[in-house]
């Protein structure tokens, strides 16, 4: 530990102050092990997130220094914090794995922010837990960097998800294939509750435990299933209904997951567990970037059927809960599980419309679509900017557009069909119609080449320069900023596939 944290004590009143309101450590008591943080010997804070420290009513001029640090790393456990590893269990590439939990990871506590939201502080990376297998607990700077950019770009393009707090280097290295510096991430949910925490308890066939869980889950994320006719199944639908309203916003955005496990599928309805992710360039449902994605089963085209297939887990781990009957019960669950297809298919919908400029729904809109991505497709044109690029066409000007397709065919016969549907309500000669849709077609997303360089800067040269000027970009994604071209647009073709890694 450094000088400095010797004489740090976690009782002193100077040290900055966490309301901690611990609900699952109150209540669940048999769904965690209470675990220390791992001391790290030079705890150094590389980023803190200002505003949404703010927004925990945290002080960050307070946190923005030593003290800061050595909270951040895990040295010191601020008064209030009752760190926690949480089990769960889940499937990973479609195998169950009846024990996973908290490998690497700690809950600190929780904190009602300004909203009058719950959310939960966890550590990322802060040492060996009862869970941690054959693992060493610990994070790399690489990975922590990697989750805190992506997650504040997805923050910026309203997609739910849990954020980056604070980012600290450790001073130790952490050995994967070579030797790399540690870090800790910490980062902030509305909970850490999966799919995967449900079937741990479901596995052992401990439905009291299973029970009590929903009963946390729907007071803390779906409190209108309390008094729905049947609360579990309400619950279940509830769950589906923020899911595939998730995946529907990845979708919109060109996000893959690429580890769409049990265990990363919350409750809430964030995005968690940026590990192997990465936004697509040009659109090709097929697109897969991690490395041990092997049989392409989180591509991009798969997340909806995977969403579907996460959520039937779910329902399987509530059936002793919706009826007492279990023919009765698997029947009401799978009717309602069979209904996320259409949920997601909704959702997706609402956003695609959204995105090419309709303010109404008419038939024919779903082909309408799908013809446009169809001749994205053929054309290896890059998803982001072709729809950003459909406000310049609303304009009045085509060849933005147009110059992203190598092969313009399907396009062209495309762009008349579209044109003629905006027609009727005034958008095309409409600037309002074309601003509206920047607003939801962003300019910046984290592109895989800048996200490489930003880390690669970080990682091999300690310069943070690259990634808190890119954070600044992809913070701000829908505005056009002149200069910034190099953020905008994809990199050089690669002569092999970009390839993402789970970074443990
Ligand atoms: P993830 O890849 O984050 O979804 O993690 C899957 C499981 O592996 C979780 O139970 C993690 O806690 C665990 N895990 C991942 N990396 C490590 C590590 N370095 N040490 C211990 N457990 C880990
Ligand atoms: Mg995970």
């Amino acid at each position: 530990m450094s000088q400095q944290a010797e004489h740090l004590d976690p009782t002193d009143s100077d040290l900055p102050a966490f309301a901690f309101d611990n609900s699952f450590a109150r209540e669940l008591e048999g769904f965690y092990v209470a675990q220390p943080a791992a001391k790290v010997p030079e705890p150094r804070l590389l980023l803190l997130n200002r505003g949404l420290a703010a927004e925990l009513g945290l002080d960050a001029d307070a946190l923005d220094s030593d003290a800061g640090a050595q909270i951040f790393a895990g040295n010191i456990a601020p008064e209030g914090a009752a760190p926690l590893a949480q089990a769960y269990a889940g499937h990973q590439f479609g195998g169950f794995s009846p024990q996973l939990g908290d490998g690497r990871a700690l809950l600190l506590g929780e904190i009602v922010d300004a909203h009058g939201q719950r959310r939960d502080i966890q550590l990322k990376g802060s040492g060996r837990t009862p869970f941690s297998r054959s693992g060493d607990g610990k994070a790399a700077l690489g990975p922590v960097l990697r989750e805190y950019l992506i997650g504040e770009a997805m923050h910026a393009l309203g997609v739910p998800t849990t954020r980056a707090l604070a980012a600290v280097a450790t001073g130790e290295p952490v050995y994967r294939e070579t030797a790399l510096p540690g870090a800790v991430l910490t980062r902030v949910s509305a909970s850490h509750l999966r799919v995967g925490t449900f079937q741990f308890f479901a596995a052992r066939q401990d439905f009291d435990k299973v029970r009590q869980l929903s009963d946390y889950a729907i007071a803390r994320h779906h409190p209108a299933a309390r008094d729905a006719e049947n609360p579990y199944l309400a619950f279940f639908e509830a769950v589906a209904d923020v899911q595939a309203e998730l995946v529907a916003q990845w979708m919109s955005i060109g996000f893959i997951h690429g580890v769409m496990n049990t265990d990363n599928m919350t409750i809430s309805g964030e995005t968690i567990d940026y590990g192997p992710c990465a936004f697509m360039d040009a659109y090709a449902p097929e697109t897969v970037f991690s490395s041990i994605d092997t049989h392409g089963r989180y591509a991009y085209g798969n997340q909806p059927p995977i969403l579907a297939w996460n959520l039937a887990r779910l329902a399987e781990c509530l059936i002793p809960l919706v009826d007492d009957d279990r023919d009765t019960a698997v029947e009401i669950l799978t009717e309602a599980a069979n209904k996320v297809a259409g949920k997601f298919q909704a959702a997706w919908l609402a956003r695609m419309r959204a995105k090419i400029g309709l303010v109404d729904e008419v038939d024919g809109d779903e082909e309408l679509v799908h013809d446009l991505l169809d001749a994205m497709h053929s054309g290896g044109a890059d998803f982001t900017l072709t729809f950003r690029r459909l406000s310049a066409a609303v304009r009045g000007d085509l060849d933005p557009l147009r110059e992203l397709f190598s092969d313009t065919a399907k396009l062209d016969a495309w762009l008349p069909r579209w044109q003629e549907r905006i027609e009727p309500s005034g958008a095309s000669a409409d600037a309002p119609t074309a601003d509206k849709m920047d607003r939801v077609n962003p300019v910046y997303i984290p592109r895989n080449h800048k996200v490489e360089e930003a880390l690669e800067a970080a990682v091999e040269r300690s310069d943070l320069g690259p990634v808190k000027s890119m954070l600044d970009v992809v913070t701000r994604p829908f505005e056009d900023v002149d200069g910034q071209d190099d953020y905008a647009t994809p990199g050089p073709k690669l002569a092999a596939p970009y390839q993402t890694f789970c970074g443990t």
